[in-house]
């Protein structure tokens, strides 16, 4: 059963999240480009998701949820980032759907 626990995260269905292994990251910024209110260059040059709230999430594997009219500009960071290292999963059993780890 997947629970919604903050904002507007469209109508019913897969509730998906996304987090960043900065280890990994390259810092070119695609990600940022495509989809600025999911993901955004930090000072230190490392890409980092937002939080509905807008604040950058720092903490090590830290996931937002996706808001379902960006998921396929999301998506499309993740296939198209060159460092591999954007996740993108199912909130209700942490099953990669999109990035290195989907099937
Ligand atoms: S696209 Fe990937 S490698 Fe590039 S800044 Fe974003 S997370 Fe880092």
């Amino acid at each position: 059963m997947t629970v919604t626990q903050e904002g507007p995260s469209g109508e019913a269905g897969e509730e998906l999240e996304v987090w960043i292994d900065q280890d990994l990251c390259t810092g070119d910024g695609i990600c940022a480009q495509y989809a600025p209110e999911v993901f955004e260059l930090d000072i230190d040059g490392l890409a980092y998701v937002k939080s509905a709230a807008d604040e950058l999430l720092q903490d090590p594997g830290a996931t937002t949820r996706v808001p379902l009219p960006l998921l396929r500009d999301v998506a499309d960071s993740a296939k198209e980032c060159p460092g591999d290292c954007i996740h993108v999963r199912r909130v209700s059993d942490s099953v990669e759907v999109y990035g290195p780890d989907a099937p």
